[in-house]
C-alpha cells in the first residue's frame, strides 16, 4: 500500500470474505430474480483476476490503493456492470 506507514506497507497477503447483495424489481417467468449459478460465475470471474495477484500492479490498484474499501468499490462496479449486461 502506498502513502501508508505500518505493517501493511510491505508486500503481504490477505483473505477477504466478499458478500454480494442483489435487488430486483421483478422476477422472471419462473420466479427468479437472478440465477445464483450466474451470480457465482460472474463473481468468480472477478475474484480470479485478483486472487494470488500482486494488486499494486493491477488496474486500478496501480493508481488507487488496494484497501478493503477500494476493493469493495471495485467489485461493486464490476459486478453491477456485469449483471446489467446479462440482466
Ligand atoms: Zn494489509
Amino acid at each position: 500500500m502506498r502513502e501508508y506507514q505500518g505493517k501493511c506497507e510491505a508486500l503481504h497477503g490477505h483473505n477477504w470474505l466478499v458478500e454480494v447483495v442483489v435487488r430486483a424489481s421483478e422476477l422472471d417467468g419462473i420466479g427468479i430474480a437472478l440465477d445464483f449459478v450466474e451470480l457465482k460465475a460472474r463473481l468468480n470471474e472477478e475474484l480470479d483476476l485478483l486472487d494470488h495477484k500482486y494488486l499494486n500492479e493491477l488496474t486500478p490498484f496501480d493508481k488507487v490503493n488496494p484497501t478493503s474499501e477500494n476493493i469493495a468499490r471495485y467489485l461493486f462496479e464490476r459486478m453491477a456492470a456485469k449483471l446489467k449486461m446479462t440482466g
